[in-house]
This record gives structure tokens, sequence and C-alpha cells, in this order.
């Protein structure tokens, strides 16, 4: 599939819940908490239906993520279809990492990540924002950093192709800690990202206050590791741009939707919400129904095709945070 801008779309991310046991600042503040009902979200049968129909559209690149997706009941049978379906090549999840050290069933020794690993996921994204127990506890409005570490380490111990950490940049919260999360990813073999803060939140957080560019991220981690040296040809199937520290090796990715201008030039994506919404891009308004299509008895797998082509022709060339942007949906209703 190619939009009409020239970005060819093999990647889709589907959120399977709004759901979190976390209640990140930026994401989902705790006031804010409000469910969706249940037979508003897609089934999981719903769900694999359109992910096959995109496979045979040439999407070839899955990530999982929600809310939190392993707070979704039966998760891993989710994961163990998904594995089977003809032409997805590549599983991915994001994750806070808090639920992977759990044993997959009761009384069992394998972890959930263990049997993510098994259903043949291939990479995972954890969020971690700050090493410090108590900021992370004031981002996270959850006391679980330890659960995170371990879910991390459960990680590690199953053996996925790669685990990326990303970290959310925030002035004046976790500025004086970067070097520490570069640190934790180096010893534990993680590729680290640090992810400019977006509007996909209240307009109360995205403040200047609040925002740290990655030119400053830069200059901060340049001034104890020395000149980043980047890596153009270095690639993740994202917008991150990497970068490789001189003295360690050590890649760093930036995520910078609001200062990076190429952002948008090798996007490759569509979002499904865990209601339905097929969005061409997080950072527009426009989102399309595909929930309707799905439960009418009368339409087919071709008829959800030619609304994913659709949806695909509609994709914005690029992103519109930069313009005036004001925040709609939330990132926990989107899907990060
Ligand atoms: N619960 C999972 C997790 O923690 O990764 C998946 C969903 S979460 C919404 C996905 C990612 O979105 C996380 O890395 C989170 O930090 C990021 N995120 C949420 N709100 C954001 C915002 N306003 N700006 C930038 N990143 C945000």
């Amino acid at each position: 599939m190619e939009d009409r801008y020239g970005h060819r779309i093999s990647y889709l991310r589907v959120s399977i819940t709004d759901r979190c046991n976390e209640r990140c600042r930026y994401c989902l503040p705790e006031e804010q908490q409000e469910w969706l009902p249940r037979e508003d979200v897609l089934t999981y049968e719903e769900i694999l239906r359109v992910i096959r129909v995109g496979a045979g559209l040439g999407i070839s690149k899955i990530r999982v993520t929600g809310g939190e997706p392993l707070t979704r009941r039966n998760v891993l049978w989710f994961f163990e279809q998904l594995g089977r379906i003809e032409g997805i090549e590549d599983i991915g999840i994001s994750t806070n990492g808090t639920l992977l050290a759990r044993p997959a069933n009761e009384g069992e020794s394998l972890t959930v990540a263990d049997q993510l690993r098994r259903c043949g996921v291939r990479t995972v994204n954890v969020s971690l924002d700050s090493l410090d127990r108590e900021l992370y506890t004031r981002t996270t409005g959850r006391d679980f950093l330890p659960k995170a570490i371990e879910g991390i380490d459960a990680a590690r111990a199953a053996g996925f192709d790669a685990i990326k950490m990303n970290s959310v940049l925030m002035r004046n919260q976790n500025e004086h800690e970067l070097w520490d999360l570069i640190d934790f990813a180096r010893e534990r073999d993680l590729l680290l990202r640090f992810i400019e803060l977006m509007p996909v939140s209240t307009t109360e957080m995205l403040t200047e206050e609040n925002f740290l560019p990655i030119g400053e991220a830069k200059k901060l981690i340049e001034f104890k590791y020395g000149k980043l040296e980047p890596l153009p040809d270095f690639r993740t199937n994202g917008p991150a741009s990497y970068y490789r520290l001189p003295e360690t090796g050590q890649k760093i990715g930036f995520i910078g939707a609001m200062t990076n201008l190429h952002f948008c030039e090798t996007c490759n994506k569509l979002r499904l919400t865990c209601e339905g919404k097929l969005r061409p891009c997080l950072g527009s308004h426009l989102e399309f129904d595909m929930r309707d299509v799905l439960r009418n008895p009368k339409m087919t797998d071709e008829d959800v095709a030619r609304f994913f082509l659709d949806v695909v022709d509609r994709k914005p060339e690029q992103h519109e945070f930069r313009d005036n942007y004001q925040p709609g949906r939330r990132m926990i209703a989107i899907g990060g």
C-alpha cells in the first residue's frame, strides 16, 4: 500500500485495550480515568481479521499496544493467533514491563515474557522514564519501578531479538537522569530512545515548563559522553534517529515529533484503536470507524480491504503537531 505522498505502508500499530495499570501524567492522568464499555472494544477475533486482511495488502509488521496490552484477559491466546497469520513477519509489543515477569499460567515457571517469545514476538518496547522510585511513582501514578525492572530482566531472559527502552523527556523531571538512563540501558543491552513529549495529552501537560526538546537532551548527553555521532543508515522501522556515543559505541535513538522536521518522511504506519478506528497518522485528528464495517454481516473481507486502502489514501503528508494543534485524544485512547 502506498499513499499519495509515497509513504509505503507496511506497519500496523494495534491497540488492544484502553485500560492500563499505570496513570502516566502525560498519557492518562488519574482524574481522567474512564474506560470504554467492553462491547465498544473490538474482540480479539475482530482485531485478528483486520490484521489478516492488512497482511493481504502488505502489512508485515504489527506492534501491539494499549493502554497496557498485558492487562487484557487472555492476551497470550491473542498473541498465539497473531503469530500464525501468514505475511506477518515481525511482531512487537509496547509495554510498561510491569507484568512481563509474572508466570504465564498459575504455578508455571514460564513467564509472560517467555510465552510472548514462544508466540513469535520479536521485539519488546518497554517504557521507563525514571530510575528514581519516587519520580517513577510521581510520573506513572504507581509505585511499580521494581516490577518494571523485574519485567525488563524477564524479557532479557526470554531472548527477544531486541528490547527497546523508551523514555519520555520531561524538563525538570527526568532531565537530570539522562546519563543514568543511558548507563542502565547499556548495562542491560537495551536500545534506548528518548521521546519528546507530544500533544496527545492534556493541554496542561504540554507546556514550555515540561517540554524538553531532543536538541537540548543531546547537548546534556554530549556534556558527559562527548560528541554524538549520527548513524543515518541505522533504522528500526520507526521514526527514531540514531546516534552513537563515542567511547562505548552505545546507540541511542531520538524521537522528536515536535522538533525534527523530517519526522514523517519515512512513515510506514497506520494505527488501529481498540474500538476500531483506523488512523492514518498519530498527529492528525483524522480517524475512520472500521468497527461498523467489521460488525456488519454483509461486509466481506474485500470491504475491509477497501476500507484500508481508502484510509491509506487519506494519510496526510505530515503530522499537524506543529500547526497550532489542539490535543484531541490522549495517547491512551489512541494506542502509543
Ligand atoms: N502501556 C504501554 C507502555 O507503557 O509502553 C503501551 C502504551 S503507551 C501509551 C506507549 C508509549 O507512549 C509509552 O512509551 C509512553 O511513554 C508514550 N506516551 C504516552 N503519552 C505520551 C505523550 N504525551 N508524549 C510522548 N509519548 C507519550
